[in-house]
């Protein structure tokens, strides 16, 4: 448990450390607003795991769709303009985990806000983009200081994690 706890912590940090340059380039998908039933909606009872990458979450729900299986992911709080994006590389992490738990690829996932639902595109940009991410933080995972990556102080006065980290601009 506390193993995963903290991969979700140090998964956290990275994707807000990503620069706004570098995730553009990455090509992650803006997402499409959906309207959605949750009657059909099954609740996650263990975490998925992919030994490869030595990843694992869980989904708050999957949807079985046409065939396919679609991870959702729920966020407390009004929907951003846009999804965040920590919240498209979490969900894209559970595309990655349906598809080599399941063997089917999901063609999307989503994001669910109080107000609003986001379908994320599960695109090969943004899978090869999530595993780029994954392999960065594997590498740095046992260097003792990594430095930020921006300069915005407005990103760290939003940020879950400025009362711990000693980088914060705000
Ligand atoms: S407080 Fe700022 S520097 Fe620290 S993790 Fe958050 S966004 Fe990054």
């Amino acid at each position: 448990m506390l193993y995963l706890a903290l991969a979700l912590l140090i998964f956290a940090l990275f994707f807000f450390r990503k620069s706004s340059t570098q995730r553009k380039e990455a090509g992650l998908p803006g997402g499409r607003i959906i309207y959605t039933d949750t009657h059909g909606w099954g609740k996650v009872e263990k975490p998925l795991y992919y030994s490869a990458l030595e990843l694992t979450g869980k989904p708050d729900y999957l949807v079985q769709k046409n065939g396919t299986i679609i991870p959702v992911e729920v966020k407390s709080g009004r929907a951003p303009e846009a999804p965040y994006d920590s919240h498209i590389y979490q969900l894209a992490s559970y595309c990655l985990l349906v598809e080599k738990t399941y063997g089917t690829r999901p063609p999307y996932g989503i994001i669910h806000y109080e107000n609003r639902d986001f379908a994320i595109d599960y695109t090969h940009e943004l899978e090869t983009a999530l595993i780029d991410l994954l392999v960065e933080m594997k590498r740095d995972e046992h260097k003792k200081d990594v430095p930020r990556s921006h300069e915005q102080a407005a990103r760290c006065a939003r940020c879950g994690y400025k009362n711990v980290c000693d980088q914060r601009l705000a």
